[in-house]
């Protein structure tokens, strides 16, 4: 298996060790032409160096560099940011929220909300991109602690994922992988329709639910695997590569994660395969997410 390359501590440290080299390297995501201001346009500013805040010098508005970012109105030190992004990019297994809590002395809930906003800007990223090629699609089961099964009130269920894979020469190129309610057409079409172009080819088995592709304007190639000599495994290969990584992942890293918060674990583990080239730009390209992406409410979050 290959060595993962991200950056060194020391690299780290030279770069983000404190508030003001944080700031700037948000400011220049934020503003890489120079300072504009968001309400008038105008380019210059002051700087109130007590609450970091830079006030347009025509118009008076004030704005901070995490403004609107996944970083909105935090109170949090920058510096825990950054550690906190450098420590879910540093290792190909993540990062569990006790295990960050611990490291960046913060409390379990505030590390855990962290995680969830820079997966959260993972999913967005990743959400520009549309699989293209030949496409493998196949349904799995995530297995999940729930409340309520067995007589102890805890118990297991299943949460059906659908795996979608854009391959080229039989390369694997990009993945998605999505919780659904159930495994159904419209699940299936809803998730075809936004996420691979009209006129790409889609390769599924014999299932009745990827039945009526050809009809939604897709080239569709149907395995049927019964009296065929090779198995599930090696006719969508890639899928069932994916689907199994990402379990052992979740197994090792998080021992199990309910339902209302598995698609989040999932947009970090496909991101992080997505960039498996680029390992050593990892923590630039989250940053850069993070500086992008609109955030996410607390009633998303917790509702
Ligand atoms: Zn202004």
């Amino acid at each position: 298996m290959k060595h993962y390359e991200s950056i060194s501590f020391f690299e780290f440290q030279r770069n983000y060790s404190t508030e003001d080299a944080c700031r700037e390297k948000l400011f220049k995501l934020r503003w890489p032409e120079g300072f504009t201001c968001p309400h008038c346009g105008n380019t210059t500013y002051y700087y109130h160096s007590v609450r970091h805040l830079y006030q347009c010098t025509e118009c008076k508005y004030q704005v901070s560099v995490t403004a609107g970012t996944a970083l909105h109105r935090t109170k949090i030190p920058l510096v825990k940011w950054f550690w906190a992004m450098y420590l879910i990019t540093s290792d190909k297994r993540g990062i569990s929220a006790l295990e960050l809590s611990k490291k960046l002395e913060l409390r379990y809930e505030t590390a855990w909300t962290m995680t969830h906003k820079i997966r959260k800007a993972m999913h967005d990223r990743d959400s520009h991109y549309d699989l293209l090629g030949v496409i493998e699609i196949d349904e799995t089961f995530i297995g999940s602690p729930s409340e309520g099964v067995d007589k102890k009130g805890r118990g297991s269920e299943k949460i059906p994922v659908i795996v979608s894979v854009s391959t080229k020469d039989a390369k694997m190129l990009f993945a998605k992988m999505q919780v659904v309610e159930s495994v159904n057409k419209e699940e299936i079409k809803k998730i075809v329709s936004t996420t691979i172009p009209k006129g790409e080819t889609i390769k599924t088995d014999g299932l009745n639910v990827y039945k009526s592709l050809t009809n939604q304007g897709y080239k569709h190639e149907r395995i049927i695997i019964s009296g065929s000599d090779m198995n599930a495994n090696e006719l969508l290969k890639w899928v069932h590569i994916i689907a199994s990584n990402a379990k052992s992942w979740i197994n090792g890293t998080f021992h199990g994660i309910d339902r209302k918060h598995l698609q989040s674990y999932l947009d970090e583990f496909c991101y992080r395969l997505n960039r498996r080239f680029h390992e050593n730009e990892l923590l630039d390209r989250v940053i850069t997410a993070c500086a992008n992406s609109n955030g996410i409410t607390y009633a998303e979050l917790y509702g």
